[in-house]
């Protein structure tokens, strides 16, 4: 019988490299060996960004390439789903091909990344056990599955576009839904495109053994016991393994946590927006002044592809104005930033990596969603955890810089907000220490990995 070894393949995107990445971890800490799959270019990357306190000497990190040209764009969606899927099976199957019969180096399991859904198929014909893994709020994973009947209730069209803008529920115990989600994609080819994959992996995850997802039952009750096949192994947190986080794209700017060092107590708005979420001038400036009318320090991640030469000296200028009230970093080691005692609250795009990570640390959130998922985490928190405010935006798409001063000041003055969010932030913690649910569901998850091979 040979050790176990699990084959882990990531969707080339920050929010599912950092989370995937952070279950292997854990996996290897019970003796799992593990093979760490990214496309080429996302390799690159990490690679790229290790720093020398990375110890992540136990992972095997391995490459494919996605089947698109080096200087090809990648943030077209729709272009690189269509290269994956045809090039990518096949060489998954050659990787594994070569690990066989190899001496302690066969692979036992493959944990796909639910988007890589070909990823099952490959583990299947190869008689390999497979499990999925969802790093996303099982509520959307739950949504998704349900899409034929939106279909059905024409509310979506089969091409994915929308029909009727409404809001719906799938279940009492969920949030509420709008189908402003499906918005970016509606009516786009690239829409149509990913649309039509996730309609696919819809049906491949048929071929998964075990769902596992980055959640824990705490948090979203209703949605697990609706789809009772997804299991909570949440919240996947570098703190929870007393580590550190791994897998990011850009180098992580470790400057800002002295600089948080020196600031009051529970005084420090974070604002950070994830992987994707872009921002024009008009907004950038109005954030910018947002954050400086609130008269409190801030950090604010502003990504190195976020800007241009116009952004760039406008935000020299600002920063220069500003002095040191206020810190801009391209990159932050933002799990780190939410457990820092001075950081007050959390101006979010509602990411669930970042929505996961706010609550785990008992930090209230002022949202502000771009697409899809983001406005399904923004209900959580704003209507069914009632841990953190909205932003609203005007008749012309701008959220104000006096909404962003007003809604500072109204979450901040009301400690309901914190005390709601510390409450979670202890069933969240409970729930993956040893009796806690994830930690049970983890467990299992460990011992169906080392099982009948
Ligand atoms: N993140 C980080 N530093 C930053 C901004 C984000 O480490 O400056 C991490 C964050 O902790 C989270 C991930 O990047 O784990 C972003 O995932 P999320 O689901 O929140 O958003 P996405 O990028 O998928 O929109």
């Amino acid at each position: 019988m040979s050790n176990p070894h699990v084959l882990a393949i990531a969707y080339p995107a920050q929010g599912h490299v950092l989370p995937l990445m952070e279950l292997v971890l854990c996996l290897s800490k019970h003796g799992v060996k593990i093979t760490f799959v990214n496309t080429e270019s996302i390799h690159k990357r990490v690679i790229n960004a290790f720093s020398v306190e990375d110890h992540v000497g136990v992972i095997n990190f391995v490459s494919i390439p996605d089947g698109m040209e080096p200087w090809e764009d990648r943030s077209d969606l729709g272009r690189m789903t269509e290269t994956m899927t045809q090039v990518m099976p096949g060489k998954l199957e050659e990787l594994i091909e070569q690990k066989k019969g190899i001496d302690n180096d066969e692979i036992t399991c493959i944990v796909a990344d639910e988007n890589m859904g070909w990823a099952l198929e490959v583990a299947e014909k190869m008689g390999i056990k497979r499990a999925a893994f969802w790093p996303a709020a099982a509520a959307t994973l739950g949504m998704l599955l349900r899409i034929q009947e939106l279909i059905q209730s024409k509310i979506l069209d089969s091409d994915g576009s929308i029909l009727r803008s409404q809001t719906f529920t799938l279940s009492s115990t969920m949030p509420t839904m709008s189908t402003e989600i499906f918005t970016a994609f509606s009516g786009s080819n690239a829409g149509k495109i990913i649309f039509h994959s996730v309609l696919k992996n819809n049906n491949l995850l048929k071929l998964a053994d075990r769902i596992i997802c980055n959640t824990t039952s705490e948090l979203e009750q209703g949605a697990l016991s609706s789809f009772p096949e997804i299991l909570p192994i949440g919240p996947l947190m570098a703190s929870n393994r007393l580590g550190k986080s791994a897998g990011h794209l850009w180098p992580v700017d470790t400057t800002c946590i002295t600089w948080l060092d020196q600031q009051p107590s529970c005084s420090v708005i974070y604002a950070a927006f994830g992987s994707f979420t872009l921002f024009d001038l008009n907004q950038l400036q109005e954030l910018a002044l947002g954050l400086k009318q609130t008269n409190r320090p801030f950090l604010w991640v502003v990504r190195p592809d976020m800007t241009n030469e116009k952004i760039k000296m406008y935000l020299e200028e600002f920063e220069a104005r500003i002095q040191k009230r206020g810190r801009i970093v391209s990159w932050a080691p933002q799990d780190k930033v939410l457990s820092h005692p001075s950081v007050s609250c959390f101006l979010s795009h509602c990411g669930w990596n970042s929505t996961m990570e706010g609550v785990s640390n008992g930090v209230p959130f002022l949202c502000w969603p771009y697409f899809t998922d983001q406005f399904i985490n923004q209900n959580y928190i704003c209507d069914v955890w009632k841990v953190g405010l909205g932003l609203n935006k005007t008749e012309s798409g701008m959220i104000t810089r006096e909404e962003i001063s007003n809604k500072v000041e109204q979450l901040l003055s009301n400690k309901s907000f914190r005390e709601r969010v510390l409450l979670f932030k202890e069933k969240a913690t409970n729930s993956v220490q040893k009796g806690g649910c994830s930690y049970k569901n983890m467990s299992s998850f460990v011992k169906w990995i080392s099982s009948g091979h």
